[in-house]
């Protein structure tokens, strides 16, 4: 049996940073690369607050040059997902779509977490045409605009306060007459004089032309009454769902799926360590992203030091 010292799941800045540091260690990664190599950031276009680029970097390229400089050391990629993994007897064992087997002494999980969608007829047709899940990555084309934002949530106040800084309207449609969001994020989108909120609403049809979305119709809850408002885009600020399917009942997750890690990136199995937006709701960025994914690198190659297992 061909044994590796660690297998990385999935390749945004958490999984290429844990293959460029185990890399370079000389642990000879398999990285398995996943259906979106790259992760989120590939969706991005222009990334200002990854340090070092004083003008900024281009999300696919951010995520190019990662995977080059982790190549430079050695880290195998491959084009394959992990469907299925068995870590209740070691070494551990990773499938993939293919049914292809692969066996190591240690993981590296950083499959990330997906911006989740409402499931409305046409929504990811007109995907770029006026329906986003990134804020951040498409507000800059809404200047002078009007946009909505479904929930009421952090991710709906972040996203609508920054969409101020280009639409002339942000309005926010939650279902709901109360916010889940925190406190002072409530109070920024509830005084920022661009912001108007439309209470206990849900967005039941998208209305589209030949150029892209010009309207939504939205529900009231409480009265049933359906109304049509216009609007140049529609953004999704719903939550995340981590990347765990796959992971079914092998290692502890919380209550909302993401993997549950403690002193960085350990989790409930030894040798099993898991970083970025995958055991992360709270930061989300590319940056912490990237130092977990050191992190678990490191905690990694100390792990199978003290087991006797590096080379
Ligand atoms: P949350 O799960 O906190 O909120 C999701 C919101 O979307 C809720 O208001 C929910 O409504 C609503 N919602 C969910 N599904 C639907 C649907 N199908 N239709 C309509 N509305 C829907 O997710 P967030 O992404 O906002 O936040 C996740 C975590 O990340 C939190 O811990 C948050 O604090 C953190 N975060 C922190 C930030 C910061 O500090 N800067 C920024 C962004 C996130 P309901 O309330 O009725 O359930």
């Amino acid at each position: 049996m061909d044994i590796r010292p660690v297998i990385i799941i999935g390749t945004g800045p958490a999984g290429l940073t844990a293959a460029l540091y185990t890399a370079r260690a000389m642990m000879k990664p398999i990285v398995m690369e996943g259906h979106e190599p790259g992760g989120q950031l590939t969706l991005t276009t222009e990334v200002d607050n990854f340090p070092g680029f004083p003008e900024g970097v281009l999300g696919p390229e951010l995520m190019a040059n990662m995977k080059k400089q982790a190549a430079r050391f050695g880290a195998e990629y491959m084009p394959v997902k992990a469907t299925d993994v068995d870590f209740s007897k070691r070494p551990y064992k990773v499938t993939t779509e293919k049914g292809d087997v692969f066996h190591a002494h240690s993981i590296i999980i950083s499959t990330g977490a997906s911006a989740k969608w409402m499931g409305l007829p046409k929504e990811k047709e007109l995907s770029g045409r006026g329906v986003s899940t990134c804020a951040t990555c498409d507000g800059f084309f809404y200047r002078n605009k009007i946009v909505h934002v479904v929930g009421g949530g952090d991710t709906a106040m972040e996203d609508a306060t920054f969409l101020t800084k280009f639409a002339t309207k942000v309005y926010i449609v939650h279902r709901r007459d109360t916010l889940r969001a925190s406190k002072p994020m409530q109070e920024r989108a509830m005084k920022n004089p661009k912001i108007e909120f439309v209470w206990d609403s849900e967005v039941v049809e998208i209305l589209d032309d030949q150029a892209g979305v010009v309207g939504i119709k939205v529900k009231n809850l409480k009265t049933n009454a359906v109304t049509e408002r216009k609007t140049d885009g529609l953004f999704y600020g719903i939550g995340h769902t981590p990347n765990t399917g796959f992971l079914k009942g092998q290692i502890n997750l919380d209550e909302h799926g993401f993997i549950k890690t403690v002193n960085g990136p350990e989790t409930n199995i030894p040798g099993v360590f898991a970083c970025g937006d995958v055991q992360d709701s709270y930061y989300r960025q590319a940056i912490t992203a990237a130092g977990s994914g050191c992190q678990a690198a490191i905690k990694a190659e100390r792990w199978l030091e003290n087991e006797g297992l590096a080379h």
